[in-house]
């Protein structure tokens, strides 16, 4: 299947051969068509699958067909997404896709100013990606109109219920038109998952790809086992002997991941650690950063790296494994992306052994295990109870930060004319 069987606009299709994009992923195969009939989708599909573009363009083509289009830049779509750093990814793809469309996209976040973000809506937005809790300020202040919406986008909608955005959803959910698509995209299907679609999707077409993240062919998986104090050892070794350029490093906690950063510098290898702690443009630079290649090594916690997309990221590490199993998928699904090659290493010391076999029965493979010489861990050793620190704590408080920072394109509402 090419994109031009899914009868897409020819200002679609440019933006989609500028991406370099030759067909479809299975998701965007399975999606476009249901979404072009206008249905509600519920859709098992996680981050590296290609989703955005998968609910993206055929939203783009509907609003092409529709008569309305250009004359009034009202909010005709909603995506909500549970982080920061994946609303302005979302956005940047929606803007990439909409480059040759009349269509101006804007982010909505807290953490930053929320005036520029007020100004860029007075302006005119026709599609804003926002996390719930800024987009519920707006609505209480009446800066913005979500009256006209016609498609709702729930994006990793069970990373928002994780993080406690239930009624947060639900509220937003109560301003909008009845008349509507919404389009739900979530990496499981819990019991919360199935009761939010029965209660706001009109009878969805379900539709699921394959975990591929996991059983991906193109991530190279293994686990070496290492004792706790001497993990930073083996990961300095690791990086020095493959020569690896680029490598995202995870940690449980905030605290582990500045320890990390620190100990790695100490060890002459470039590196920065991003997590909820950190402020906002403190995040964005070291993304870039990392990304231009400025910095070797990006070690952050899963809330800070959820969605991050880095084309061709050839190396992620579990410094630690994660105690929630899904959250392993998640991580190595950073690598491996659209048929490139990645490799995913976890640092697994006795104490996780536990983790380690919930991580295999949730993938249903043995992970590849390796005892490096010089490395192998000592057997007298005895497994510990592990610290989670405040990780997991930081779910429960999606919106602190503060508003320390503001400024940049990421001031928040920076809107684009396409
Ligand atoms: P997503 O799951 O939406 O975060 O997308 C994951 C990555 O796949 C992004 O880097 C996209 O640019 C890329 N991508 C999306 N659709 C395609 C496609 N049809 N062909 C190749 N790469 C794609």
């Amino acid at each position: 299947m090419t994109f031009n069987d899914l009868g897409l606009n020819k200002l679609l299709l440019k933006a989609i051969g500028e991406q370099g994009y030759t067909e479809p992923t299975p998701i965007q195969a399975q999606a476009i068509p249901v979404i072009l009939q206008r249905k509600d989708i519920l859709a098992g599909a996680q981050t590296g699958t290609g989703k955005t573009a998968g609910f993206t363009l055929p939203m783009l083509e509907l609003l092409l067909r529709s008569k309305h289009q250009t004359k009034q830049h009202q909010v005709k779509a909603l995506i909500l997404t549970p982080t920061r750093e994946l609303a302005l990814q979302v956005e940047e793809n929606i803007a990439a896709y909409a480059r040759h469309t009349p269509y101006k996209s804007a982010v909505i976040f807290g953490g930053v100013k929320i005036n520029p973000q007020i100004v860029a809506l007075r302006k005119g937005i026709d599609i804003v990606v926002a996390t719930p809790g800024r987009l519920l300020d707006h609505i209480s202040q009446k800066t913005i109109n979500l009256s006209h919406v016609d498609f709702l986008i729930l994006d990793e909608a069970d990373r928002m219920l994780d993080m406690g955005f239930v009624n947060d959803i639900k509220k937003v959910i109560a301003v909008l038109p009845k008349e509507r698509q919404t389009l739900l995209f979530s990496a499981t299907y819990s019991d919360a998952i199935k009761k939010l679609s029965t209660q706001f999707l009109k009878s969805p077409t379900l539709i699921e790809v394959a975990r591929t993240n996991a059983s991906s062919e193109t991530i190279k998986q293994a686990i070496y086992h290492v004792d706790k104090t001497r993990k930073r050892e083996l990961l300095t070794h690791l990086i020095k002997e493959g020569d690896w350029q680029q490598v995202l490093v995870f940690t449980r906690t905030k605290h582990g991941a500045n320890r990390l950063c620190g100990q790695l510098e100490t060890d002459g290898i470039s590196s920065a650690a991003i997590h909820g702690n950190k402020s906002q443009n403190a995040r964005v630079k070291a993304l870039a950063d990392f990304k231009a290649g400025k910095i070797r090594v990006l070690v952050a916690t899963d809330i800070a790296a959820r969605g991050i997309d880095i084309d061709q990221l050839p190396h992620v590490v579990n410094y630690e494994l994660p105690n929630v199993s899904e959250d392993y998928v998640h991580r190595i699904g950073r690598t491996g992306r659209a048929g490139n090659k990645g490799e995913a290493i976890s640092l697994v010391c006795v104490d996780e052994d536990e983790f380690l076999a919930g991580i295999e029965k949730l993938i249903k493979k043995d992970i590849p295990k390796v005892w490096l010489k010089g490395f192998k861990p000592d057997p007298s050793i005895k497994a510990e109870p592990i610290n989670m620190g405040g990780n997991r704590g930081a779910r429960n408080k999606p919106r602190g930060g503060g508003s320390r920072n503001s400024g940049g394109r990421n001031g928040g509402g920076g809107s684009r004319r396409r």
